[in-house]
């Protein structure tokens, strides 16, 4: 009988007999996929084509059952497991060498239920699918801002987008979980059922456990919204950053005005003489109203001589999948962030400075608008924490060919480097590349100690640690 080469939980090789995987096999409705069958390289792909990981076994759950018996049977044999939702995330922890890849990324089912106006969402489900759903009765959860984002990482991280001004993070909307914990328990966390964890999971990760589905409080947005691209040239950059800066200061909540500095990309909404030129410029949502936008935003698009001004009514979703072709799946991309408070005078000179030198077509530094409900929430009332961030800078660098990751992220290294003076301090975790593990503790500030709390309650053999890591040890 031939066995299967696996890794412990403690990176220890580890063999599993045939028998014992037919009865895995059996138990599971989805597939187990092995590394011979043809669909398993294909499986093993998620969005960062730097991440080259090869599982033991992807295990493509249809549902909570599935789950649970994964769980379970990885608990028994004593496997390694990480777990994927949507396969976003740039560290890659979705994946895991030689272990059991717990894969909910088939997990689509949504519910709205207008009488409520809630949504529930399996654990598969990426934010343009619900978006889909939503925003056929002008509602939304508030997330980001690509929409082949997976809702599960990015709202066990925090989640933010253009909306969050308006309507907080995406676990401000968080109603409850179901979700299974490191034992194979099914439970449902919300503030009234297992409140510590549901503390928890509101910016903790995926530390805690695996969950199936989040239920969402649905709030109004669009279906037309007034928003868009405007750009300048990066050679007026200063002079418009230090506009915008003032000109936000007074924004209301529905406002939210995102900068970002790259060279143009050859995107279909730009003009051909525009493409590979660097600019400057400003990602715009008014949550509200077109009419009660259109004043609110005129003097943005009044300001200068702007290569394009691509700001008007469209739909919600138009706005939400602006970036999409930016980011495709299988790109190599490296991620740089830090939480910023109100734009100086020093910061722009140094953001322009590094901006200039980038060195790739396909990266882009963006700035999310943060504030407004955001930062009206207390820091301990969920996970996550630096709710008093003006922005979230991200330098999002991407590339094709493998063999200029060198240039690319020392450019990063010495951007991050330099931004490091005019940083609140802290982290997001959902924009952590995989060497960053030593942010982990920044990230909660004075939430880390209750989290170690819960982690060693709900899983204190730290069986999911293929994440930004909250270890029970003290
Ligand atoms: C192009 C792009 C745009 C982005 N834009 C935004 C944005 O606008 N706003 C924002 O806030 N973030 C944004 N992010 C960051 C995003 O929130 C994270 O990458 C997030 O982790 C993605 O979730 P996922 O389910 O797709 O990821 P995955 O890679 O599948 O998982 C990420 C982590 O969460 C864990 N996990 C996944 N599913 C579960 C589950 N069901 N239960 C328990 N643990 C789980 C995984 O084990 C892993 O550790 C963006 C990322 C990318 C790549």
């Amino acid at each position: 009988m031939s066995k299967i080469k696996t890794m412990t939980t403690s990176y220890e090789e580890v063999f599993l007999n045939e028998n014992d995987l037919e009865k895995l096999k059996s138990l599971i409705q989805g597939d187990v996929l092995l590394p011979t069958d043809t669909e398993y390289d294909s499986a093993r792909r998620i969005w960062n084509g730097m991440i080259d990981k090869c599982p033991a076994m992807i295990v493509r759950c249809t549902g909570p059952a599935d789950v649970i018996d994964a769980v379970k049977f990885a608990r028994k044999h004593n496997i390694l497991v990480s777990v994927r939702g949507g396969g976003h995330n740039v560290a890659g922890n979705a994946l895991c060498d030689d272990g059991m890849v717990i894969d909910l990324s088939c997990m689509k089912g949504i519910h709205v239920d207008l009488k409520s106006n809630t949504a529930r969402a399996q654990a598969g489900v990426t934010l343009g699918e619900l978006d889909r759903e939503t925003q056929i009765f002008g509602l939304s959860v508030p997330s980001g801002i690509v929409t082949t984002t997976g809702i599960a990482g990015l709202t066990l991280g925090g989640g933010f987008g253009y909306t969050s001004r308006k309507y907080g993070l995406t676990i401000d909307n968080l109603i409850s979980v179901d979700m299974v914990t490191a034992n194979g328990e099914f439970l449902t966390a919300s503030n009234t059922e297992n409140e510590d964890l549901f503390w928890g999971i509101r910016g903790g990760g995926g530390n805690f456990g695996i969950v199936t589905s989040f239920e969402y409080k649905l709030q109004k947005v669009g279906p037309i919204v007034l928003g868009g691209m405007l750009l300048h040239s990066m050679d007026k950059a200063r002079e418009f950053l230090r506009f915008y800066r003032d000109f936000i200061v007074d924004a209301p909540d529905e406002l939210a005005v995102v900068p970002l500095l790259r060279l143009a990309p050859p995107a279909p909404f730009l003009p051909q003489k525009l493409h590979g030129k660097p600019v400057v410029g400003v990602i715009v949502l008014y949550t509200g109203s077109i009419e009660d936008g259109e004043p609110i935003i005129a003097p943005l698009r009044k300001y200068g001589t702007p290569l394009i001004d691509g700001i008007g009514p469209k739909p919600f979703q138009t706005l939400q999948s602006m970036l999409d072709t930016g980011v495709l799946p299988g790109w190599n991309y490296y991620v740089k962030s830090e939480y910023l408070p109100a734009f100086s005078d020093d910061f722009i000179d140094t953001l322009v400075e590094h901006a200039s030198k980038i060195t790739s077509p396909l990266s882009v530094i963006a700035g999310f608008h943060l504030g407004g409900a955001v930062s009206r929430i207390n820091e301990d009332s969920t996970a996550y924490n630096h709710r008093n961030a003006a922005y979230s800078l991200i330098l999002n660098t991407t590339w094709i060919d493998p063999s200029e990751s060198d240039k690319h992220i020392k450019w990063t290294r010495e951007f991050w480097k330099a931004l490091q003076p005019f940083s609140i301090g802290g982290a997001y975790v959902n924009f952590m590349t995989g060497d960053e593990s030593d942010r982990v503790a920044a990230a909660y500030g004075a939430n880390y100690a209750r989290l170690k709390q819960i982690k060693k309650k709900y899983d204190p053999e730290n069986i999911f640690h293929n994440n930004q890591n909250i270890k029970p040890t003290v």
